[in-house]
C-alpha cells in the first residue's frame, strides 16, 4: 500500500537523522532530515485516516509552523535547555491525550493489550509532561534548583505508585466499569508522581532527570502508537526512548551517579555560600595582565561553561585562542560531559564559532594533561572545576571535575563569587594559584584579545 511506503521512507528519515545526529559536522543535516520525516508521517496519516478534512490540515500546519518559527526566532540560545524540557513535556500531553481521545471514540477497546497500553500511555505520558514541566521551572530558575525533599516524600511516591497500579489493574480488568474516570484518576496521580519525582533532583544531577524525561517521551509515544496501530509512531517512539536511554546512560556515567541514585537519593540538601566567603580574599586580575600571562605561556587549556553561553562571548573566546595559536602556545579546549545546561551545550556553542573539532578534548582525555599544563582559563564554568565534588555531603559530591587545580596557574572570568547551579561554593576561587576576573565574559575576553593583538 502507498501510505506504507510513505511510512517506511519517514523510518528511514529518522534512522538516517539519528545516524547523522552522532557527530557534529552532520548534525544539521540530520535535524532537517528527521523533520522531514516527521513532515511526511503526520501529512500522510491526516490524509490517508481521513480524520479531519483538509482546512483543519492547512490552519494546523499554518498555526504550528508560526509558533514554531517565532519560538525558533525568538528563544536565546541559553534558553534551549528549558526549551528541550518543554517540548518533551508537550511529546507526554499529546500521547497521552491521543489516548484518552481514544478510548472516548471507542469505548469498547478491551483486550488486554490494548488496556494495558493505555494505561501505560496515560501514566508515562502525563508523569512526563508534569515531571517536564517542573524541569523547566527549575532551568527558569522559576522553582529552586535544589533538591526539595519533604518528610514522608519516599512513602508518598511509594504510595502514589502503589494507587496507579491498582487502579490500572482494575482498568484491565473491567474497562466498561467507570472506564473513563479511573482513566482520569490515573491521568491526575500520574502528575503527582511527576512532580515527586522532579523535586527532589539536585541541581547538578537535572541533566541525568532531562534526558530520562526524554526517554520517557518517546515511550509514551510508542504505547500510544500501539493503541491506535500506527506503527510509525510505535517506531519513531520507540528510537526516541531508546536514544533517550542511551543519553541518560551516559549522563549518569557523566556524573558517576547510577539512575537509582538519583531518582531516589535526594542527594545533598540545598547548600548556601559558605559562611564568611565574601571577607576570605582572592587574586583579582585584570584582562591585561591575563593577556600577559597567557601570552607567556607554553600551554593553555580553556574551559568553557554555562557564562560562556550566557554571555555570548564563543566567538571572542576563538579569537583570543587563535591569537595565542599564532603566539606559538599550544591551546586547547577542555569539555566536561554536563557544561552548560544541556547534553552537548558547549559543543553546539563553540561550533558556531567554528573551533576546530581537533581543539575540543573530553573530560576523560585532558585530564591527565593539567599536571603538565602552564595557564587554564576558565570562562563562565564553574561546576564542573568545584573540587567540592571530591568531598562528601553536598550535591557535587561523586561528580567527576576538571582536575584544572592541578595546572601551574588558574583564571577564572565571571561576575562574581557566586556559586553555580547546584549551590556549592567553590574553593578553587580562594586557591592562591587562582587569578579572578569579575566581569561579564565577553566584554572580558575582548579586552583580553585587544591587549594580545597589541603585545603579539
Ligand atoms: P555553572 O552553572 O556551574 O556556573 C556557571 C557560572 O557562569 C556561574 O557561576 C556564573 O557566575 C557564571 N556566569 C553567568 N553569566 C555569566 C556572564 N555573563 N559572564 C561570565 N560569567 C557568567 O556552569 P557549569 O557549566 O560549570 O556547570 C553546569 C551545571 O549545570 C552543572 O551543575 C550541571 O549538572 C548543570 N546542568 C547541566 C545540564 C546539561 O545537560 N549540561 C542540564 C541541567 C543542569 P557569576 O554569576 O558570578 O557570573
Amino acid at each position: 500500500m502507498l501510505i506504507d511506503l510513505f511510512y517506511l521512507l519517514s523510518i528511514c528519515c529518522f534512522i538516517l537523522g539519528l545516524k547523522f545526529l552522532s557527530s557534529p559536522r552532520t548534525a544539521r543535516r540530520g535535524n532537517l532530515l528527521s523533520m522531514a520525516g516527521m513532515f511526511i508521517a503526520v501529512v500522510v496519516t491526516l490524509f490517508e485516516k481521513q480524520i479531519i478534512d483538509y482546512t483543519y490540515i492547512v490552519a494546523g500546519i499554518i498555526i504550528g509552523g508560526l509558533i514554531g518559527a517565532v519560538a525558533a526566532r525568538r528563544v536565546k540560545m541559553t534558553a534551549m535547555p528549558q526549551m528541550v524540557a518543554v517540548f518533551n513535556a508537550f511529546g507526554g500531553a499529546a500521547s497521552a491525550l491521543v489516548v484518552y481521545a481514544q478510548f472516548i471514540r471507542f469505548p469498547t477497546l478491551t483486550d488486554p493489550a490494548t488496556t494495558i497500553t493505555i494505561v501505560l500511555s496515560l501514566f508515562i505520558g502525563m508523569l512526563t509532561f508534569v515531571g517536564s514541566m517542573m524541569a523547566f521551572g527549575k532551568l527558569q530558575g522559576l522553582v529552586s534548583g535544589a533538591p526539595v525533599v519533604f518528610p514522608g516524600h519516599k512513602a508518598l511516591n511509594a504510595l502514589l505508585h502503589l494507587i496507579v497500579l491498582g487502579a490500572g489493574v482494575f482498568f484491565v480488568l473491567n474497562p466498561a466499569s467507570h472506564g473513563l474516570a479511573i482513566l482520569a484518576a490515573i491521568v491526575v496521580l500520574s502528575g503527582v508522581i511527576g512532580i515527586t519525582m522532579v523535586l527532589p533532583i539536585g541541581g547538578a544531577d537535572m541533566p541525568v532527570v532531562i534526558a530520562l524525561l526524554n526517554s520517557y517521551s518517546g515511550l509514551a509515544a510508542a504505547a500510544s502508537g500501539f493503541v491506535i496501530n500506527n506503527y510509525v509512531l510505535i517506531v519513531s517512539g520507540a528510537l526516541v526512548g531508546a536514544s533517550g536511554l542511551i543519553l541518560t546512560d551516559l549522563m549518569c556515567k557523566a556524573m558517576n551517579r547510577s539512575l537509582t541514585n538519583v531518582l531516589f537519593g535526594a542527594v545533598g540538601q540545598e547548600t548556601g555560600p559558605a559562611a564568611g566567603a565574601a571577607k576570605r580574599n582572592v587574586t583579582r586580575y585584570t584582562p591585561l595582565d591575563a593577556a600577559m600571562m597567557l601570552s607567556n605561556a607554553q600551554s593553555v587549556i580553556i574551559v568553557p561553561g554555562y557564562g560562556l553561553a550566557v554571555a555570548q562571548g564563543q566567538y571572542a573566546l576563538q579569537e583570543v585562542a587563535e591569537l595565542l595559536k599564532k603566539a606559538g602556545v599550544g591551546v586547547r579546549y577542555a569539555i566536561h560531559p554536563v557544561a552548560g545546561r544541556m547534553p552537548g551545550h558547549m559543543n553546539v556553542l563553540l561550533a558556531e564559532a567554528n573551533v576546530p573539532y581537533d581543539m575540543l578534548k573530553d573530560l576523560d582525555e585532558i585530564n591527565e594533561e593539567f599536571q603538565n599544563t602552564d595557564v587554564v582559563l576558565i570562562v563562565g564554568a564553574n561546576d564542573v572545576v568545584n573540587p567540592a565534588s571530591r568531598e562528601k555531603g553536598n550535591p557535587l559530591s561523586g561528580m567527576p571535575i576538571l582536575d584544572v587545580d592541578k595546572a601551574r596557574s588558574v583564571i577564572i572570568i565571571k561576575r562574581s563569587l557566586s556559586p553555580g547551579f547546584a549551590g556549592v561554593d567553590n574553593e578553587l576561587f580562594y586557591d592562591p594559584k587562582t587569578m579572578m576576573i569579575f566581569g561579564d565574559a565577553k566584554e572580558m575576553l575582548v579586552k583580553i584579545s585587544g591587549a594580545l593583538k597589541e603585545e603579539i
